[in-house]
């Protein structure tokens, strides 16, 4: 191996790192924060309960009570 592709090798080397690091990561938050996006939080007018449900439904039934409550809006 020559001097050049040495020192090629070694400065793709942590760019390839950070690369496959980059690349992970952003597969894990789409992984863990994708369920996230699709909940929504609901909190019950009548007991109050705070909850999560689906974000396509506009009124969700308490699981504690049964009431139908509208989705908080932050
Ligand atoms: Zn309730």
């Amino acid at each position: 191996m020559s001097t050049e592709s040495f020192i090629t090798f070694y400065m793709l080397l942590p760019l390839v790192a950070i690369f496959v690091y980059y690349f992970y990561s952003e597969r894990r938050r789409i992984y863990f924060l994708q369920p996230l996006e699709k909940e929504k939080v609901f909190r019950c007018t009548q007991c109050g309960m705070v909850y999560t449900d689906d974000s396509e439904v506009e009124l969700s039934p308490c699981p504690k009570c049964g009431s139908p409550n509208e989705k908080i809006k932050f």
